[in-house]
């Protein structure tokens, strides 16, 4: 695979590496709290901004069959989740849920990227939520109309695990996808502990 792409580093684009060793200190940052315009009902961490290094994985992530990028991301989940059992903020037995993702999009990518951080996290993790096909590209939309297209539109296509649940995505923006997810989630009877993204824009 090397000898038909070039590598470049998925954080700056510096050639040689999958990913920088300045771009390997910015994703290690510990998880912080975010604020979101949309009430979500559960905390939400972010491993950073949705700038450089963050950015960049996140949308080299999203390139067909970019295993490698992928698998430095979940690691980087990982170690956030880990970092917050550490402080109190989420217990030792939470299971990763990812975000749903519009089934198209994620067809187009080669599979969904969200889905293969928490696969690659090293902790447990299942994927339950779906959206509704129906559901509208949320680009161009802003929090209410983000709100209205997700609302009651994410399905469970499985019983919600007994254990606790983290909620993952790659990006928060408003907090509706988030939202709506925890909401479902909640109707199910699962608890949901948090929800952490890579990045916050
Ligand atoms: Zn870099």
């Amino acid at each position: 695979m090397e000898l038909l792409l070039p590598r470049a580093c998925a954080g700056c684009a510096v050639a040689g590496t999958v990913l920088c060793p300045r771009c390997r200190e910015v994703l290690a940052a510990v998880p912080r709290r975010v604020d979101t315009v949309v009430d979500t009902h559960v905390p939400v961490f972010a491993l950073g901004p949705y700038a450089e290094a963050h950015r960049g994985v996140i949308l080299a992530a999203k390139e067909r069959g970019n295993l490698a990028v992928r698998r430095l991301v979940g690691a980087v989940i990982g170690a956030g989740v880990r970092h917050l059992q550490a402080a109190g903020e989420l217990t030792h037995d939470v299971v990763l849920v990812p975000a749903p993702t519009r089934q198209r999009s994620a067809r187009l990518r080669g599979g969904d990227p969200v889905s293969a951080f928490c696969h690659s996290s090293g902790l447990p993790a299942v994927d339950l939520l779906r959206l509704d096909p129906a559901t509208a590209d949320q680009t161009g939309l802003g929090a209410s109309g983000r709100r209205a297209n997700m609302a009651g539109r994410v399905r469970l296509h499985r019983a919600a695990p007994g254990s606790p649940v983290v909620l993952v995505d790659d990006v928060v923006t408003t907090g509706a996808t988030l939202a709506a997810s925890v909401e479902r989630l909640l109707i199910a009877g699962a608890t949901v502990q948090a929800a952490l993204v890579v990045a916050a824009a």
